[in-house]
């Protein structure tokens, strides 16, 4: 697998310039760009300047994050969602970036929703943002989150999804932090159900110890720190051939006080022996 920087766990404190050089510096292959912190990029620069750190560096974009809310929206909300999946199309075409990823809607209301309306809402939502997106030769790459609120919450229910879909360009995030908040990674042999071409993204992490209920994101560590059977995924990820990008997104406050140049170094040898 490629090392690969997820722009979420240096946040607070760096800014795209800073990951873009910290993460070449420290020999990534691949960056994770988040859309809030490319907003804040081009007020000071142009996608041509990012094109061309691109075309002339090792580092390259993989997968941008995220489209967030992709269910059960208003027409407005729904409005406000496709116009920053424009801008992120927009982006991924002039810099080369091949996935943009997808998360389902959290809120207490979809607490009450049943995996048949997510089903039939999520393919409906996908469909629409899939043909926009085959327009600028992106694929999308939906992700499964873990906490109660979401919709979609396991990596079964987003393969279904992605199954019915049935377009080349629409595959699967494989978060372990996500996986595992899900149901403490109950069914790990599931992963082995993945078609290799339809695991597009894999975000690597590892969670301290606290029951279900208690866990949340802040509580994501880096790899080989936490509770998580990380091998174990990473053994299975080879085994059925996968060979795209582990990248490191944690969203921990401790790591967001630190220089972004510590993090980004640290993570990267706390990830290598994954690889
Ligand atoms: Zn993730």
């Amino acid at each position: 697998m490629k090392l690969g920087f997820n722009e979420a766990t240096c946040m607070k404190r760096s800014n795209v310039e800073t990951d873009l050089r910290e993460c070449e510096k420290h020999g990534y292959d691949f960056i994770e760009l988040r859309l809030d912190m490319l907003q804040d990029y081009l007020t000071r620069h142009t996608l041509d300047d990012l094109k061309e750190f691109f075309q002339t560096r090792h580092l390259k974009p993989y997968a941008l994050n995220a489209i967030d809310y992709l269910n059960f929206q208003t027409i407005s909300g729904w409005n406000e969602v496709k116009r920053l999946f424009l801008f992120a199309c927009e982006v991924a075409r002039a810099i080369n970036n091949p996935y943009i990823i997808v998360c389902p809607t959290r809120s207490d209301e979809m607490l009450f929703k049943t995996e048949e309306d997510t089903f039939i809402d999520t393919i409906h939502n996908m469909r629409e943002l899939a043909d926009i997106a085959m327009e600028y030769g992106v694929k999308l790459a939906l992700e499964p989150v873990g906490e109660k609120n979401r919709c979609c919450r396991s990596l079964r229910q987003a393969y279904e999804i992605v199954q019915e879909l049935d377009m080349d360009h629409v595959g699967l995030t494989l978060d372990c932090f996500n996986f595992y908040l899900h149901d403490k990674c109950s069914d790990i042999e599931y992963i082995r159900k993945i078609p290799k071409e339809k695991l597009f993204v894999f975000h690597i992490n590892d969670a301290e110890d606290h029951p279900l209920g208690i866990l949340e994101h802040c509580h994501r560590v880096m790899p080989g720190d936490g509770c998580i059977p990380v091998k174990e995924i990473c053994n299975i990820l080879k085994e059925i051939g996968y060979d795209g990008i582990a990248s490191i997104e944690l969203f921990r406050k401790e790591y967001w006080n630190m220089e972004p140049g510590d993090v980004i170094r640290i993570a990267a040898h706390a990830v290598k022996p994954f690889l």
